[in-house]
């Protein structure tokens, strides 16, 4: 490999192991460095939407996914107590992409998808287990101090990718303000491998349920249900977390004899944030190091695989002679994205779903089924909450 030519990329979660797979299947070398000592297994996006899984058609990663995953044509808001519901179908969505519908299917299936493509590529070293510990860049090209077991070893490279999280060293150690603020209440998520959908009719593959004691969700992936929720005024999260809470949570979802098993239990903290820039130089940021929003309709992943191959053009684009220039537009057309749609309509779709007083709920109930029965309406509400406007938008972007 061109050490002199290659892109450094911090972090192998879905965001890094999308920009490397897009860089080196665009002929360009790639190392990768990632924490952890193996590929991170994180339980946390489990909902892909079509802009993605039409993007990645380009180098055959959507029909593994595709087969990882289960399908969600339609999701609901529903009333637990009445089963009255409002449904959207993704089916209206047809002629505007190739996958009318949401990829039920978690993060953690395409690392393992990315892992296994990166590893038949020969442009490519994906080491795991190194920590990065600074970067600095110059005219001519980045640095990148990392440290693997106990060993500290200085990296060069052309540009930098920094794919690194919310708590990303590339985007502190460029000095690049992360501006916004947490939101108050910490979420929780619970899964179980029984089958609700053999049980509770008129279930669908993602439901959003208004409920007195508490709202939650129940998304299928494959082989298990995730429930999320938030936390209560007054709630202890130690209570929540308990064997005894999240029996007592799934036997309200569906009441049987017999105990659940619970296969994983975790707790978040959802921030509304943004990066001042999202390029500095010769290095960049993408993912969750750019850009946070509510988990609330699944967009954040899905919006950092749209960063990262964006940018893995435009550095294509500029490796093949476009004025360096060309990359303060990807922070102009992804920055845009991540505040006025994705931050924006995670943030709506929060204010619908965790409504909590009974009244403003009825109210919501009308005027979402109102959307929903008003074909170009329910259309145009599709498109935006299935991330389809705010891809194209990107375009306009100058
Ligand atoms: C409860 C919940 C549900 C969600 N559901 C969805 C959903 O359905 N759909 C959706 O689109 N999004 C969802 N999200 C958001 C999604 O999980 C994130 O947007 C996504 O994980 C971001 O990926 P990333 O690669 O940018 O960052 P991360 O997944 O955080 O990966 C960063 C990687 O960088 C590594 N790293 C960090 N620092 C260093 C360092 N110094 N050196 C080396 N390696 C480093 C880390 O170990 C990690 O592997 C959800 C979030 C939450 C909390």
């Amino acid at each position: 490999m061109a050490v002199a030519d290659r892109v450094i990329i911090v972090g192998a979660g879905p965001i890094g192991l999308v920009a490397t797979y897009w860089l080196a299947r665009l002929g360009i070398p790639v190392l990768t460095l990632e924490r952890d000592t193996e590929t991170p297994s994180d339980m946390r996006a489990s909902t892909f939407h079509p802009p993605s899984m039409d993007l990645m058609e380009e180098f055959g990663i959507t029909p593994k996914l595709v087969a990882a995953g289960v399908p969600a044509p339609q999701w609901q808001i529903r009333v637990h107590e009445t089963k009255e519901s409002v449904i959207f179908d993704l089916g209206v969505l047809k002629g505007e992409t190739a996958h009318p519908y949401r990829l039920q299917c978690e993060q953690a299936r395409l690392n393992r998808i990315l892992v296994a493509e990166i590893a038949k590529l020969d442009n490519v070293d994906l080491r795991f287990g190194t920590e990065v510990e600074a970067v600095d860049q110059d005219e001519n090209g980045v640095t990148v101090t990392a440290t693997r077991g106990g060993e500290t070893e200085v990296l060069t490279g052309r540009y930098l990718i920094g794919a690194d999280g919310a708590r990303s060293i590339v985007r502190k150690s460029f000095g690049i303000d992360f501006i916004g603020a947490p939101y108050p209440e910490t979420l929780t998520l619970t899964v179980t491998d029984f089958p609700f959908e053999d049980h509770i009719p008129g279930l669908l593959n993602v439901n959003y349920h208004w409920r007195e004691e508490g709202n939650y969700s129940l998304m299928k992936v494959p082989g298990a249900w995730r429930s999320g929720g938030r936390l209560r005024p007054g709630q202890d999260l130690s209570d929540v977390l308990s064997d005894a809470a999240a029996e007592r949570h799934f036997q309200t979802v569906w009441p049987k004899s017999s105990p659940y098993n619970i296969i994983y239990r975790g707790s978040y903290r959802a921030h509304r944030r943004i990066a001042s820039t999202f390029n500095v130089g010769r290095a960049f940021l993408a993912g969750d190091a750019a850009h946070l929003n509510d988990p609330q309709g699944g967009m954040g992943m899905n919006s950092g695989i749209h960063d990262a191959i964006n940018l893995a053009h435009k550095i294509r684009a500029v490796l093949d002679g476009t004025d360096p220039a060309l990359f303060d537009r990807y922070t102009r057309q992804r920055r845009t994205i991540a505040t006025d749609e994705v931050q924006q309509n995670a943030e709506n779709l929060r204010n619908v779903i965790k409504e909590k007083e009974w009244d403003a709920r009825q109210a919501r109930l009308r005027q979402m089924q109102a959307i929903a029965a008003d074909p170009a309406r329910h259309k145009a509400f599709l498109m935006k909450t299935s991330m389809i406007e705010g891809f194209r938008k990107v375009e306009t972007i100058a």
